[in-house]
């Protein structure tokens, strides 16, 4: 009988307070995989999937290839970087499949140590950064009733990229002065992304992210030079070989776990990212505090993060980290600290 780890995967399903509308869709309900890794002690490690159709993963990939993962478990949770290298070999892409589990093995790793991942990684949970909240496409008028809304976070994120963007922004100027931050999630041509910009700074906006489709890195340069706001790409870069190509051209990178596949990639890539002096962006899915907190645990090394992916949730299944007047509070309890909400 084999003595791998074992796998346990249960949908969850998420709902979204308001429709979450950006360029390139319109939902309010999200299925997620929540993903338990069970030591032989019966301990449980928990991480979360977070499939895009975008990527070509859906919640019915999720558990096929979590059968195949099943077969390259490894038997203890603390090679973390073997366990990760395994799954990797067995079979590729499947990225929010691969985040899950591993989340889930640095969550044993962390209870079996008795410390937080933070911790682990050696990083100080007070210089966690604030947290964006995002508005996604509406009317102007159920923009402004969600600006005011969300009066805690000090920081907007504002989705762009169809074609009422001017309406957008002046309909959040009349109701607010907080710094805003825009992604167009490829919603833009090049001429429209350069024409946005004098735009954009007119309302005050101080990153842009994701302008231009994912694959036009000569767009994107040519819109990074054209503008004194930070150009961020999130749809362009995925996993850790695709920041040399990027580096001159944009500004900085949006790392997401449902991309990069493990937390020790998205280490790696925090480090090839500053090694080239690009800013740092963390974001998330529409997902619950299982996923949300295991990027949590490493935003003491990022620039920028937008991690309300559960906040913007009608109802959260889980507790983990938070966010306080603005700011990520990452949990004290060991490994991901994340527990059933009551
Ligand atoms: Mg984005």
């Amino acid at each position: 009988m084999s003595n791998r780890l074992r796998i346990q995967a249960e949908i969850l399903t998420l709902k979204t307070k308001y429709p979450f509308k950006i360029a390139r869709g319109n939902q309010d309900s999200y299925r997620t995989v929540l993903v338990r890794v069970i030591d032989h002690d019966g301990l449980e490690g928990l991480g979360e999937a977070t499939p895009q159709k975008f990527y070509g993963e859906t919640c019915e990939t999720v558990l096929a290839a979590l059968e195949t993962y099943a077969t390259a478990m490894p038997e203890t949770a603390f090679d973390l970087e073997e366990a990760e290298r395994a799954l990797e070999r067995a079979m590729i892409g499947n990225n929010s499949v691969r985040a899950a589990l591993s989340t889930a093995l640095h969550d044993l790793v962390g209870k079996r140590l008795g410390v937080p991942l933070w911790k682990l990684w050696g990083l100080d949970a007070a210089k966690a950064p604030m947290s964006t909240f995002t508005i996604g496409i509406d009317t102007a008028e159920m923009i402004k009733k969600k600006v005011l809304e969300a009066e805690q976070y000090p920081i907007l994120k504002i989705k762009l990229g169809l074609d009422n963007d001017l309406e957008i922004l002046r309909a959040i100027r009349e109701v607010t002065d907080r710094e805003l931050r825009v992604d167009a999630n490829c919603g833009w041509t090049r001429k429209q992304a350069i024409g946005m910009l004098p735009v954009l700074e007119e309302f005050g906006v101080t990153v842009l992210e994701q302008p231009l489709p994912a694959t036009d890195l000569e767009g994107l340069a040519a819109v990074a030079r054209a503008s004194r706001i930070p150009v961020i790409v999130d749809e362009s870069c995925l996993v850790a070989a695709d920041i040399p190509r990027l580096v001159g051209l944009v500004d900085g990178i949006n790392i997401k776990l449902a991309k990069t596949g493990s937390l020790r990639e998205a280490l790696r890539m925090i480090a090839i990212a500053r090694a080239h002096h690009l800013m740092v962006m963390v974001g998330c899915m529409i997902e619950s505090s299982i996923g949300i907190t295991a990027a949590a645990h490493f935003t003491p090394l990022v620039d920028i993060a937008d991690l309300d992916g559960a906040a913007l949730l009608a109802h959260d299944p889980y507790v983990g980290a938070s966010i306080a007047g603005g700011r990520i509070r990452l949990p004290d309890s060991p490994g991901l600290g994340v527990t059933a909400r009551a």
